[in-house]
């Protein structure tokens, strides 16, 4: 049984064992995932890597499962997952409800994937980014990276997708609805949800005001003209997902055509080897022996027995 030939072959099944490979903490499992990683480095093509934040309740499942049913529709293969900032503390996992986007996990050409229940942010994002490989790999078209808006969250996916759609809900009167300004600067797309029934005025008075906020911002020289925009959709009632799809596209289009594509993805890579180098050694750090070592010599410090700075000096050697 070759894993790695079944995932690039798009077997699902080989694809959710690869994940759980991914996810394991156990070191056997480290090394056979990471071996696995290596071997399907550069067989894939190129997915389109899609974030998408938002607080809950503003509809991103919803919007999920239409949009990505409208993507399979044309015959899209999509691969949903999740970064989960509530799972540490919880257990809990934003993807784990199976009522969730019950249509599109139906739909052969989806992949849907929960987050994974333990672990730190760090482990949380490498594990994602990982998924994010192997779903690569496995040859979907796009690979949609969903986060609850929670600030640190939206930090991970950005470095981890191409586009960052962030979904918000229509304010209730026409003043801007919290959200950060460091959030705003990392969305391409602000889509706001809703733009139906009675909550429609509301929805486009929103779209508007983040409209005239965005404009306000330094266009980034990733982006063409017009970038970052908003845009009213219905997640609902399917409305407005193909306008959303299409500036995605163009978005794309042009960074790819301009390079932007690429020298992101390059940065992203370096991002992720300081953040791994970084991981590793704070779980050094977190050693038994580390720790008691740490103890001793910060207790010496105390006490004056030695200085801080060759306190410092001999605990780096310890860790060398
Ligand atoms: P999530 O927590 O961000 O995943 O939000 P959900 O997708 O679970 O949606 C939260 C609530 O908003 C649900 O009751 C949805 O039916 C509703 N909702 C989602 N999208 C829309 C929409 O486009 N229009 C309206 N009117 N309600 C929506």
């Amino acid at each position: 049984m070759d894993l790695a030939q079944d995932i690039l072959d798009g077997d699902r099944r080989a694809l959710a064992r690869a994940i759980t490979l991914v996810e394991s903490a156990r070191p056997d499992h480290r090394a056979q995932a990471l071996a696995l990683l290596d071997g399907l480095r550069g067989a894939a093509k190129q997915a389109l890597r899609i974030g998408l934040s938002g607080t809950p309740g503003v509809g991103k499942s919803t919007f999920i499962e239409s949009f990505g049913l409208m993507l399979t529709a044309q015959g899209l293969r999509v691969a949903v997952l999740a970064v989960d900032p509530s799972s540490a503390r919880s257990g809990g996992s934003i993807l784990g409800d199976k009522t969730r986007m019950e249509q599109l996990s139906r739909d052969p050409r989806a992949f849907i994937r929960p987050s994974p229940s333990q672990a730190q942010m760090g482990g949380v994002a490498r594990r994602t980014r990982e998924a994010v490989a192997l779903c690569e790999a496995a040859g979907f078209d796009v690979v949609l990276i969903e986060t609850v808006g929670v600030g640190q969250s939206e930090t991970v996916v950005a470095e981890l997708c191409d586009i960052f759609l962030l979904l918000l809900a229509p304010a209730g009167g026409d003043e801007l609805q919290g959200v950060k300004r460091g959030i705003m600067e990392m969305a391409d797309i602000i889509l706001v949800n809703k733009a139906d029934g009675d909550l429609k005025p509301s929805a486009l008075r929103t779209m508007a005001d983040y409209a005239g906020a965005l404009r306000l911002l330094r266009r980034r020289p990733q982006d063409p003209t017009g970038f970052p925009k908003a845009l009213a959709v219905s997640a609902l009632e399917q409305a407005g997902l193909q306008a959303a799809w299409a500036e995605v596209q163009s978005l794309a289009t042009w960074r790819k055509d301009h390079g932007h594509w690429a020298n992101r993805r390059a940065a992203q890579a370096q991002h992720w080897f300081t953040e791994e180098v970084r991981q590793g050694l704070l779980a050094a750090l977190t050693q038994e022996s580390i720790r008691t070592r740490m103890a001793e010599l910060g207790t010496a410090v105390a006490q004056g027995t030695i200085s801080p700075e060759a306190a410092a000096a001999d605990m780096l050697a310890t860790l060398r």
